[in-house]
């Protein structure tokens, strides 16, 4: 088995999976982000978080040399770096949401992106088979009725208030279709990054740029705007995360939803959209230019929402002229789980797959 098989295998142990194909697209994909010599070390890397003197005398190397080594894998973006309780760790991340997503600046290269397109249907199946699901809609929350409790993880704006650093970089998803001649209209540099340490993204200089609270909390406003979905890691509780901001178009976790039957890939939100008959104007404003999913229909002027399409995720209702979609409560027995932490969900997503935590 060479290198890069051997890296493929380790990466399909994690518990988001990166399974094989008969073509050997994923082994084509590790050869365009990683050197021989680089799969060799991502290979010694675990999952878990360590210093750069942890793995230097984990693997009886140099701590100088060792922290070079791994900090240009992360300019690279081939393995993850955090800033946890004050000291800068690393660890090997999944494809994705990881080294897929950190292929930042001139890292995405066209036959990358190409690539990643031949991987998606395979890759969004197997992914988005089984559970508990990758990433959860977080509702737009000025569309939820009055009197319903909105839980903190369910409020990208408690989300942010809560960190203490932001990131901002460009969609990848929105740049992987541009490459391919795909260019939409959706702003391109809105995917933030969170956490809850003082200073996080100090440490790199990397492509995108470290951004104040205020500023996040105006992206969020921004893509509320034009219609993007939220969504973060399907977890109540995180040290840090993204939030990703999505478009119908070209976003590979909502295209994996309707297009490749993948429903594990993104948990829906609590809630579900319904549209006041008395009050709708019948302008179709919510069916044609807001909803993601293809949830709004119209039957003889009479606009509603198919539940079952709906991912509670608020854009219809921000633009309705007449105040007529609200988003209510999902019957508790047709909701998404959620994990507690991310140890819980990996844990389980282990189980779910058939394997063991190492
Ligand atoms: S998942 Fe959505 S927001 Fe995140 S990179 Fe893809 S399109 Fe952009
Ligand atoms: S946007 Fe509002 S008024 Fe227009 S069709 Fe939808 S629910 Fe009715
Ligand atoms: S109807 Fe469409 S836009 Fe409205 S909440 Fe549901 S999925 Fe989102």
């Amino acid at each position: 088995m060479d290198i890069f098989e051997q890296l493929a295998r380790k990466l399909d142990e994690l518990p988001e999976g990166f399974p094989a194909t008969e073509s050997g697209v994923e082994l084509k994909i590790l050869r365009e982000i990683f050197s021989p010599d680089e799969a060799e070390m991502a290979l010694m890397m675990r999952p878990g978080p360590e210093t750069a003197e942890d793995i230097a005398e984990r693997l009886g190397k140099p701590v100088v040399e060792m922290g070079t080594l791994l900090d240009d894998m992360v300019r690279k973006g081939q393995i993850g770096s955090l800033k946890m309780d004050g000291r800068q760790v690393y660890r090997l991340v999944p494809f994705v949401v990881g080294i897929y997503e950190y292929q930042r600046g001139d890292r995405l290269t066209r036959e990358l992106a190409e690539l990643f397109e031949e991987y998606l249907p395979l890759l969004s199946k197997k992914l988005g088979g089984h559970g508990p699901h990758l990433t959860r809609v977080v509702p737009i929350n000025t569309g939820i009725k009055a009197d319903l409790q909105i839980l903190q993880h369910e409020d990208v704006r408690q989300i942010i208030e809560k960190a203490k650093s932001f990131r901002v970089q460009d969609c990848i998803c929105r740049r992987e279709q541009a490459l391919l001649g795909n260019r939409c209209e959706y702003t391109l540099k809105n995917c933030l990054q969170y956490s809850m340490e003082e200073g996080a993204y100090d440490y790199f200089k990397l492509d995108g740029d470290i951004i104040s609270k205020e500023e996040a909390l105006i992206i969020i406003d921004e893509t509320e705007k034009e219609g993007l979905v939220h969504n973060t890691y399907n977890v109540e509780e995180a040290i840090g995360g993204f939030i990703c901001n999505c478009c119908p178009c070209c976003c590979g976790l909502l295209r994996c939803l309707k297009e490749f039957n993948a429903p594990y890939i993104l948990a829906r939100s609590r809630y579900v959209a319904t549209i006041d008959l008395d009050s709708c104007e019948s302008c179709g404003i919510c069916r044609d230019e807001r909803c993601p999913m293809d949830a709004i229909v119209e039957d003889d002027g009479e606009y509603r929402v198919e539940g079952e399409r709906c991912i509670g995720c608020g854009v219809c209702v921000v633009t309705c002229p007449s105040e007529s979609i609200i988003l209510v409560d999902r019957p508790e027995s047709d909701r998404d789980e959620m994990a507690e932490n991310m140890i819980d969900w990996g844990k389980r997503r282990l189980e779910e797959r058939g394997r063991h935590a190492g």
